[in-house]
């Protein structure tokens, strides 16, 4: 049985989009859980409101992860307020698109910054916690376009591969302290982030999708909590698509 009772998980970018589905799936499934966002309160206790409305427990915890001091200050004030940090997710992430020549070098770096060394700094904080522990699931949220590339998204395409080398590494070395740790390759998923594509971008892409529709944050988020469970306890450094068969 899928379940995740008496564990407690940390979903960075929880407030939204895939981030909350993840909060709230794995709420569902009996977790306590700590919802990350950077700046919306707003969504964010929106996200713990319809996880304590169906009986669950949550606590929406302010943190920008681009910053070591902050993601560090996320896991602490997550294991106080939950009593433990056995899950991590890491979903924060953004887009700054354009083409390669005219990138600004503001615009590498704060993807950079947000989508790789954000992961670096919430998983360095958590895994600390989880060796003690001796127990551990980390899920890091890349992306299809981390395998396959995309035009227009060169700051992107590199932070989404740079975590999947980094899922592996970390893997190999966290291995035998019975911590896991994976990511999940989202192909075309319907949030916030891809609503601000063009609609003929968007039809463009659902065209590629061999199942004929764009992903929900639910689709994502099944993934996620099966991950984080004791049932794939025998699956580590593994990328795994939910991208209806964008890539094969
Ligand atoms: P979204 O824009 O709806 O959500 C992103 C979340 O990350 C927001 O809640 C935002 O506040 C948070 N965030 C951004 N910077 C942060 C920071 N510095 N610290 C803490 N939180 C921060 O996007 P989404 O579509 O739900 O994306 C979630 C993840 O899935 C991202 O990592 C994204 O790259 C990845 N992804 C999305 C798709 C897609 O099609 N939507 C596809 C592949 C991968």
């Amino acid at each position: 049985m899928l379940e995740l009772s008496g564990k407690a998980a940390v979903v960075t970018g929880g407030s939204r989009g895939i981030g909350r589905a993840i909060a709230v799936t794995l709420a569902g499934l009996g977790a306590k859980v700590a919802v990350n966002y950077t700046s919306n309160s707003k969504a964010a206790q929106e996200t713990v409101e319809q996880i304590t409305g169906s009986g669950g427990s949550a606590a929406a915890i302010a943190a920008d992860v681009t910053d070591a001091g902050q993601a560090k200050a996320l896991i602490e004030t997550a294991k106080k307020r939950l009593g433990s940090v056995d899950i991590l997710v890491n979903c924060a992430g953004i887009t700054r698109d354009g083409l390669l020549v005219r990138m600004k070098d503001e615009d590498w770096d704060e993807v950079l910054q947000t989508n790789l060394t954000g992961v670096f700094n919430c998983t360095r904080a958590a895994a600390s916690v989880m060796m003690k522990k001796r127990w551990g699931r980390i899920v890091n949220i890349s992306s299809v376009v981390g395998l396959y590339g995309n035009a227009g998204q060169a700051n992107y395409c590199a932070s989404k591969a740079g975590v999947i080398g980094f899922t592996k590494a970390v893997a190999k070395e966290l291995g035998s302290r019975g911590i896991t740790v994976n990511a999940i390759a989202p192909g075309f998923i319907q949030t916030d982030m891809t609503m601000k594509l063009s609609e003929g971008l968007r039809e463009e892409m659902t065209k590629r999708v061999v199942l004929g529709r764009p992903g929900t944050p639910e689709d994502v988020a099944w993934l996620a909590a099966f991950l984080s469970s004791d049932l794939a306890s025998y699956i580590t450094g593994q990328i795994i698509g939910v991208d209806g068969g964008i890539v094969m």
